[in-house]
């Protein structure tokens, strides 16, 4: 049987042409849109409701926003806020939309709603997102900030953000022997001060005498390669016409409170508290730490050996460690005999960045 032809009427053939062009009239626009929201990097869904929000001319005249893109589908997303929007970055993160909606409530400025959300974990989120806190981005720029010690830098803050961040982690907010910690692990970095201690069985690895042609005293002990360094540091200085050498260096945990003691009973409270730390808190307990006499003066500071020590002693590892600038750090009176090993690399960071051990500690160490 033959097919018969579809045959068309003309005014049909006119309805069915006009009909055609209505439709691809009507689709032009937001194909067109659309495409261009896309080829702008916008993905498919987020052109469409761009498109739908009628704001793809004013979009297309910006940059490429991630966080509209993003933002557009969920349903946080808030048109009134939308040149903030457009201004800020998007961190994957919970709740991105509905906490950044919150800090510009809290009239946060872009800025730092970037450095929020670019930094801070969920739980300090929630402080922040309690009331504004007009320098939170001065503290979050400080790169050593801590979020469990934000507090603390609240009630102890100087005027100086930086310092008060690197003051609190060392710890300076509280007196002296309290909140200590205590450890049994070595390591040439140690910090040993007021607020950290070792156990009374913490043991120092390879207790090497050193070399009597360096040692005013016998059996003078530091571990083994502080032991090298320093008789190293006393050879050089000897070709150059100094004579360095080892007055008092490790001393155990018995000793230390022995000493202690005994200057407690002869001076008193106040001198110990001022001269001679509690025992576990001494660094010549680590092995790492010694005192220095020069071999032609009584009074080393006076000592041109003082001087290349001072120039010198990073070059092997060593740190002049209780300096007169830097007693409101350490918490010790000016020495300017006591040097201490913590390696060639550390030494010469701290010498040419003229930090303490306890701001090297903060800054580089327990950051
Ligand atoms: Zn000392």
């Amino acid at each position: 049987m033959e097919k018969k032809r579809l045959r068309l009427r003309t005014p049909f053939r006119i309805i069915l042409s006009i009909i055609a062009i209505i439709v691809i009239v009507t689709l032009y626009f937001p194909i067109s849109g659309v495409l261009k929201l896309t080829s702008h990097d916008y993905s498919f869904f987020s052109s469409i409701e761009i498109y739908k929000l009628g704001l793809t001319k004013d979009i297309l005249k910006t940059e490429y926003s991630d966080v509209l893109d993003k933002g557009i589908l969920d349903e946080d997303f808030n048109i009134d806020y939308l040149d903030s929007y457009m201004m800020l970055n998007y961190y994957e993160r919970d709740d991105f939309l509905k906490n950044t909606n919150s800090l510009l409530d809290l009239k946060y400025k872009e800025e730092t709603i970037d450095l929020i959300n670019s930094s801070v974990s969920n739980e300090f989120m929630k402080v922040l997102l309690k009331e504004y806190v007009f320098d939170i981005d001065k503290y979050l720029e400080v790169e050593y900030f801590k979020e469990e010690n934000y507090e603390r830098y609240k009630a102890y803050f100087n005027g100086n953000y930086e310092k008060t961040v690197l003051y609190v982690n060392i710890g300076l907010d509280k007196e002296y022997y309290t909140d200590t910690t205590e450890t049994d692990k070595f390591s040439i970095t140690m910090l040993v001060n007021k607020y950290h201690g070792v156990t009374e069985d913490f043991a120092v690895p390879d207790l090497t005498a050193i070399s009597d042609e360096c040692s005013a005293q016998k059996d003078a002990y530091l571990t083994s390669e502080a032991a090298k360094a320093f008789e190293k540091m006393c050879y050089a200085a000897k070709n150059e016409g100094y004579q360095i050498l080892a007055n008092s260096s490790y001393r155990d945990y018995q000793t230390q409170k022995d000493t202690w003691q005994f200057y407690y009973d002869l001076y008193g409270k106040s001198y110990v508290d001022k001269y001679v730390t509690m025992p576990g808190y001494s660094e010549h307990q680590t092995g790492l730490a010694l005192d220095v006499k020069s071999a032609n003066s009584n009074i080393f500071k006076n000592s041109k050996e003082y001087t290349w020590m001072i120039d010198n002693s990073y070059k092997y590892g060593f740190i002049h460690r209780y300096k007169e600038e830097k007693v409101n750090i350490t918490g010790i009176a000016s020495e300017a005999w006591h040097f201490r090993y913590v390696g060639v690399e550390a030494a010469t960071y701290m010498y040419e960045n003229n930090l303490c051990l306890e701001e090297y500690y903060a800054m580089v160490i327990d950051k």
